[in-house]
């Protein structure tokens, strides 16, 4: 149910779960030290207990109450935050396990979306927030979208209309010599490497070496799925010269000027921007799907995002997930 701002901190201060807005998805927001309301997301979530979450705080201050913040982290916290950057680093004795999957690190970041940011100044702990959906469905850019995936069983939420940015935060490991980005996102590794002068390596090179180590579970490949089978094509190119395109599909591309292009295609066609900017596409890729999912369509044909650009490739890397099931 849409909520007041005070009632869901009283929700929090009791230990039980509230929505809350962010500036990249939707919240589902618990008290980040108390291992009985953290359980409470992973339940609620159907969240595997092997996968951590991520704590949300005011400031680099309290990031040092949970965290041992080294010289890297205090720069990039400094230039990045407020902002969707998350941080991997030793946690403190007082972070639960289950918060963390057992793991002797932890993610954390602070967000800029205002309300969220009034929501944890007034409270005196830390927010465990992972994505408001059901594990493994795409994340939710507005209140509707939560509130259609839990049903009866959502939080109260405090509704801030769509989100600004649509993707989750960028997550950077700091806790091993080799800086590595776990997900990409609107913080790019080009931007981190200026700000540190130091190389930072992206997830295609990390994909492999993280799935070995099982360090970071939420970057398992099938992730952020709509219910409607997706197939994965590289390019428009390639869409557009696949065989099996059948009247009740929906082909999804991302800039409206291609659309002419699938003109001849049996099936419709939408697209994710007017002209292909990229702020746009990650702005409404995750409730087009969700929007989209509802209409039964037999399938959906998603296209990779052609530009050389590191939102391109954070986009992407949702597209890629999206379609795994399927591919
Ligand atoms: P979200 O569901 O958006 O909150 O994302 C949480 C993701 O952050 C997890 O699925 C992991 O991939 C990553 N993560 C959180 N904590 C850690 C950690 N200690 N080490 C590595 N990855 C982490
Ligand atoms: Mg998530």
């Amino acid at each position: 149910m849409i909520s007041s701002f005070a009632h869901c901190k009283e929700q929090l201060e009791d230990g039980n779960l509230a929505i809350l807005p962010t500036e990249t998805v939707y919240g589902l927001a618990a008290n980040g030290i108390d291992p009985i309301a953290v359980k409470k997301i992973f339940s609620l979530k159907g969240r595997p207990p092997t996968n951590p979450v991520i704590l949300h705080v005011s400031n680099i201050k309290d990031a040092c109450k949970y965290t041992f913040i080294d010289e890297n982290a205090e720069k990039l916290a400094q230039h990045f935050w407020p902002g969707p950057l998350t941080l991997i680093l030793k946690k403190r004795d007082i972070v639960p396990e289950v918060a963390t999957a057992g793991l002797s690190t932890v993610g954390i970041r602070s967000p800029s979306n205002a309300v969220f940011r009034k929501m944890l100044t007034s409270l005196s702990f830390p927010l465990a927030a992972p994505s408001a959906n059901p594990s493994n469905r795409t994340s939710p850019t507005s209140a509707s979208q939560v509130l259609e995936m839990f049903g009866d069983l959502c939080p109260p939420i405090m509704d801030d209309g769509p989100t600004e940015l649509g993707i989750e935060s960028t997550i950077l490991n700091l806790s091993s010599k080799k800086l590595s980005i776990l997900r990409p996102g609107h913080i790019s590794a080009a931007s981190i490497e200026k700000c540190l002068g130091v190389p930072v390596s992206t997830c295609i090179e990390l994909h492999e070496e993280h799935s070995k180590l099982k360090k970071s579970p939420g970057t398992s490949k099938v992730h952020y799925a709509p219910k409607t089978p997706s197939i994965l094509h590289k390019s428009v190119k390639d869409c557009l010269e696949y065989k099996n395109i059948t009247p009740n599909d929906l082909i999804i591309i991302h800039s409206s000027r291609d659309i002419e292009k699938f003109d001849r295609l049996p099936c419709k066609t939408i697209a994710l921007s007017k002209n292909g900017n990229l702020n746009e596409i990650a702005r409404s890729l995750f409730g087009k799907l969700h929007d989209f999912d509802k209409l039964h369509y037999n399938q959906f044909h998603l296209c990779l995002n052609e530009l050389k650009d590191d939102l391109a490739y954070a986009i992407n890397d949702r597209i890629r997930r999206a379609c795994a099931k399927n591919s």
